[in-house]
């Protein structure tokens, strides 16, 4: 689609054929320019971060970035706009070779969490909406499946999920409660042979295609947190796309309705018992949404690093001005400390020493700086800084739900706060002393 002549205002082309959307003719906006379509070099490396990583790190990231810039980068911009999934897409996604991440067996990769964590950067470094799709799907529908699910639930359903035959997603937040999610309102009540889901959940990426919904609802006895393996179609679910989202596009958020919705005995979770059970979960997705802003940072920078070489004003390659320049170097900056927190937050992680703290920060601090260098990189692209085209107004816009979502920066400093003040301050003073 991209570079397509399209002659009339509602996208028809000169033929007269509806192709959807009017697409940008590049060589209308400057004749050197190349779209990220034909994704760039990457060239954030600065301080040589494949030292850190060992054999089997460095080879999957080599395999992701090219499978990624091969196959997703030319249909991107399109499935964005369109606010479609790209679902001819999953085989190429599968052939990555990293959903079920660090899970051991059932068909699953067994990655380090290191290894786990760079791919989702390089999947992010081209399009933010995918590495969103593979992070819901195997960081918390498959993680909480072996984590929390019995040997026999493991068997059933991660062998599949593992080939994205079948596609999961993880429903916690719920219309009333999102930051606050610990204080869900879903019910679980318990039938014969199982148990009955009423409620309402938000925002639930993967929802409206789902084969496996992992649902977190509040038992109607014991009042404790509980978990469920609902599947696709069962009677009384109802999942509706949540429309006209400005980041993440591809993603197809869902709001979902639960009237009585049967979960046989054999689909709860019998790991989830309280709200303190899936910190476990949280704990390797919080590590690999940290990654995600590395990634989209990365690949902001690269395109940026070749457009000031490709376009020129006043006489001159945009790269020879020494403003822009300064912009380059923190944006640079800012990718190297982030690689630092995010690689330091695996090595926690994997020698037994990470605490939520630390995974909070790593979340929070790493999308703030992200901002700053999606932010930088659309003013060194001026006008073009604001088309889909060139990558940067995509990741602009992909990295605000991220900036919110797995705990909003704010509810992530507050974590991080209370670990190190031992003060938690989620709710305002004024209520906690009138609940004393
Ligand atoms: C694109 C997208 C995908 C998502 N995918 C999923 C998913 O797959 N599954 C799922 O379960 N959820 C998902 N979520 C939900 C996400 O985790 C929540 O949006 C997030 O936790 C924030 O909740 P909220 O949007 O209700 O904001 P609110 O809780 O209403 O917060 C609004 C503002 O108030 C601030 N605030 C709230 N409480 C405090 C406090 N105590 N102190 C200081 N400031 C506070 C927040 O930081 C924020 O700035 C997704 C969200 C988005 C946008």
């Amino acid at each position: 689609m991209v570079g397509k002549r399209v002659t009339a205002a509602d996208g028809r082309e000169e033929d007269g054929t509806k192709v959807g959307l009017p697409a940008l003719d590049l060589s209308l906006a400057f004749p050197q320019a190349t779209p990220a379509s034909i994704f760039p070099r990457s060239v954030s490396d600065y301080y040589q971060f494949d030292d850190l990583l060992n054999n089997e790190e460095q080879s999957i990231r080599k395999k992701v970035r090219a499978i990624v810039e091969k196959e997703i980068a030319p249909i991107m911009t399109e499935y964005w706009e369109k606010a479609e999934f790209p679902f001819h897409a999953i085989p190429k996604l599968a052939s990555l070779g990293v959903a079920g991440g660090t899970i051991k067996g059932y068909g699953c990769p067994g990655l380090s969490i290191t290894a786990s964590a760079v791919t989702m950067a390089e999947i992010a470094r081209v399009d933010a909406s995918c590495s969103t799709f593979v992070l819901v799907h195997s960081s918390l529908a498959m993680v909480t499946i072996a984590l929390c699910g019995s040997e026999a639930q493991r068997q059933k359903y991660l062998p599949s999920l593992a080939q994205f035959t079948t596609l999961g997603c993880w429903a916690l937040t719920e219309p009333d409660y999102g930051s606050d999610a610990s204080s869900l309102r879903t019910t679980a009540t318990k039938a014969p042979g199982g148990w009955h889901l009423d409620g309402q959940k938000r925002w639930i990426g993967n929802s409206t295609f789902a084969d496996v919904l992992v649902v977190l609802a509040r038992n109607a006895d014991t009042k404790q947190l509980n978990g469920f393996i609902v599947r696709k179609g069962a009677p009384g679910l109802k999942a509706t796309k949540i429309e006209n989202k400005i980041g993440l596009r591809m993603v197809q958020n869902g709001d979902i309705i639960f009237k009585k919705v049967f979960v046989p005995e054999e689909d709860r979770l019998p790991g989830v018992n309280s709200f303190q059970d899936i910190s476990k979960v949280l704990a390797i997705s919080r590590i690999m949404v940290a990654w995600q802003p590395i990634g989209i940072s990365m690949g902001v920078f690269d395109v940026c690093h070749r457009y000031l070489k490709e376009r020129k004003q006043f006489g001159a390659p945009l790269a020879a001005f020494q403003l822009n320049q300064e912009k380059l170097v923190r944006m640079l900056g800012n990718i190297q400390a982030m690689f630092l927190v995010g690689w330091r937050l695996c090595k926690l992680y994997e020698s037994g020493k990470m605490t939520p703290g630390h995974a909070s920060l790593g979340k929070a601090w790493n999308s703030r700086m992200a901002r700053e260098v999606v932010s930088l990189g659309r003013e060194l692209l001026g006008g073009n800084g604001i088309l889909a085209d060139f990558l940067v107004a995509k990741a602009f816009c992909d990295l605000e739900p991220i900036y919110s979502y797995e705990g909003t920066y704010d509810i992530n400093s507050l974590v991080t706060g209370r670990e190190i003040t031992g003060i938690a301050s989620f709710k305002p003073a004024a209520l906690a002393r009138a609940r004393l």
